[in-house]
């Protein structure tokens, strides 16, 4: 969608605030052309002695009016019309953050942070600037150059302006060619900006990496150089507008010379009096507006069709899940996983090859392997966040597919390797699963995650602020909240992707009693642990070894065992190293 087309339509949604900015701004021009009239007239009544002293002090009364009047309206216009280009950049950031909202890991894993960060705010702004400042900055100076143009030449003397006007042409060519040149270089200041705010979130998030790594006066010396970039990308732009400015005053200097040479002689064979070419004068000086608006709206609409040009294609991004699916509840019936083959992106080597492995409802299935064999794939793809290439998965008798995201949602829990705590207490953290519940209920679900004896021990307990404006967990802690969270949801199915990892063991055999537990007072819950330690599985109906992303082994612990292969080897190894920790 071209720029004039959004702003268009903005414009038709928000007519009635357009319009009537319109009229306060044809207000302002009217009361600004009246006022070279004025003076012309007063002018030419005290060189003819005509004026008396009432008559000028009445004269002065509405030109003071005249100024009052333009003020109360300029004020009226602002504040009318960017209520209004406000909107237009609410609702981008809101249609952007849907958007944002509903996309997949694969497009984040394409995207950097802070590229959409400076659209959704940088590029953002320079979209709502066109549709307000350069919308009535345009409206304005077009206006007032009209009015202008025809009083200086109705009102005033046509010959007059016919030769003032001849420098103008000259004018409208170094406007056509600085434009390009504008345009570019906005363009390139938006994306230098988008770089450095990339820079600033990675280093931001990485901060203890750099410094462990001593990396401070590198990153430092990026940044300076990225910010360096952004600036000349920026003065390069205010260059090329400055261009223009000269080229307004050399035609307006131009054009006063002809005036006063012409204006001077037509004054002198009396066909023109004083006052007439003062308010010419005067009117060649309202000029300046519309030219330096001319440049201003240029530049504000070049930069924001640079902003949008960035902004668009990721509006059109097709999602990289789509939820088209209609059944709004997952029933109760077996997770079928059927010859399920799945690569990512340009990957050579697929991360699933023809996986197939079933449960029943309520039944624990373990999922374990060497690193980067797979695990968090195939959970992926249970969660939706990826589509297999080949193979189906069906849930209670339909596809993945054909049910709403939101009601696989519902059913599922995830607790992902790494947990995410937000900037809130941490009973607002667990209770984020189930908005409505109770602090009993929280309470309960961290007591099964085997938190709540750490939390009781934090200075404000359960209202103690964690995430970036609260105080830091250990990851283990961060594990088992984001546990309890899951918990407390309720789901039939939850998902653990090594969320045990970083707790010791005697707590990790605690939270899977507990999780036991809990499927014995719910027998319909089920549960896929995926895992490195083999300790987290060995309790499970079934067990799967993925290797290089195929199945290579499954069957209970006892006969995993038996098999002497992949998990027996591991499950020795990790006993072994189990009893030499406990020496
Ligand atoms: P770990 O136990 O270390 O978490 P895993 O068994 O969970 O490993 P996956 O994370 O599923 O393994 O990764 C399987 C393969 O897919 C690996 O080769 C990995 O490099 C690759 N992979 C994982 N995520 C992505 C991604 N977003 N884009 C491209 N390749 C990926």
């Amino acid at each position: 969608m071209s720029l004039a087309r959004l702003i268009g339509g903005f414009v038709r949604r928000h007519w009635h605030a357009y319009v009537s900015s319109a009229f306060m701004l044809a207000g302002v021009a009217i009361c600004t052309v009246l006022i070279p009239r004025k003076v012309g007239a007063l002018i030419d009544g005290l060189a003819a002695h005509r004026l008396d002293q009432d008559a000028l002090l009445l004269g002065l009364a509405q030109l003071l009016g005249l100024g009052l009047a333009i003020y109360v309206l300029r004020v009226g216009w602002r504040i009318r019309l960017y209520s209004a280009a406000y909107n237009l950049g609410v609702e981008l950031r809101t249609r952007l953050y849907a958007r944002l909202a509903a996309q997949g890991p694969a497009f984040y894993g394409r995207q950097r942070t802070g590229d959409l960060m400076a659209l959704a705010t940088n590029d953002i702004d320079a979209i709502e600037m066109a549709a307000g400042e350069a919308m009535l900055a345009g409206f304005d100076g077009t206006l007032t150059l009209l009015m202008v143009l025809g009083i200086m030449t109705l009102g005033v003397d046509w010959r007059l302006a016919s030769i003032a006007l001849l420098p103008f042409p000259l004018m409208a060519l170094a406007f056509w060619r600085i434009s390009s040149h504008i345009h570019k270089a906005e363009g390139d200041a938006l994306k230098r900006f988008s770089a450095l705010n990339d820079h600033v979130q990675e280093s931001l998030t990485g901060v203890r990496t750099l410094r462990a790594l001593g990396l401070e006066d590198r990153s430092a010396a990026q940044f300076s150089e990225l910010a360096g970039n952004a600036a000349d990308a920026s003065l390069s732009a205010q260059r090329w507008e400055a261009a223009y400015e000269p080229a307004v005053g050399l035609t307006l200097s131009a054009a006063t010379g002809l005036t006063l040479g012409l204006g001077g002689y037509l004054v002198w064979n009396n066909e023109l009096t004083v006052g007439a070419l003062t308010s010419f004068s005067m009117y060649l000086g309202q000029l300046i507006w519309p030219m330096f608006a001319a440049g201003w709206v240029l530049s504000l609409i070049e930069r924001g069709r640079a902003g949008l040009a960035r902004l668009q294609p990721l509006l059109d991004t097709p999602l990289t899940v789509d939820d088209k699916g209609t059944l709004e509840q997952v029933g109760r019936g077996p997770l079928v996983v059927k010859d399920v083959t799945f690569a990512y992106g340009e990957a050579d080597r697929p991360a699933l090859s023809e996986v197939s492995v079933a449960m029943q409802p309520g039944q624990t299935l373990g999922l374990v392997g060497p690193t980067g064999a797979g695990k968090s794939t195939l959970l992926r793809v249970l969660l939706r966040q990826a589509t297999p290439q080949q193979g189906a998965v069906s849930w209670a008798g339909h596809r993945l597919e054909d049910y709403r995201l939101s009601a696989l949602r519902a059913a599922l829990s995830w607790v992902p390797q790494e947990s995410f705590l937000f900037s809130a207490t941490i009973a607002e953290n667990i209770a984020l699963a189930r908005p409505g519940a109770s602090r009993l209920d929280v309470e309960e679900a961290a007591r099964m995650a085997s938190i709540h004896d750490d939390i009781l021990r934090f200075p404000q307990g359960y209202d103690t602020p964690v995430g970036e404006k609260g105080i830091t967990l250990s990851g283990g802690q961060r594990q088992r909240v984001a546990i309890a969270r899951a918990l407390l949801a309720d789901s039939s199915l939850l998902l653990l992707d090594d969320a045990l990892s970083a707790v010791d063991t005697g707590t990790e055999t605690r939270i899977l009693e507990h999780l036991a537990e809990l499927r014995a007072a719910r027998p319909e819950r089920a549960a896929i642990i995926a895992s490195h330690r083999l300790s987290s599985v060995a309790g499970a109906d079934r067990i799967v070894v993925l290797r290089d992303g195929r199945i290579t082994e499954s069957g209970t612990h006892d006969e995993l065992l038996a098999l002497d292969g992949w998990y027996a080897s591991q499950w020795r190894y990790q006993q072994l190293e189990a009893s030499i920790d406990a020496e």
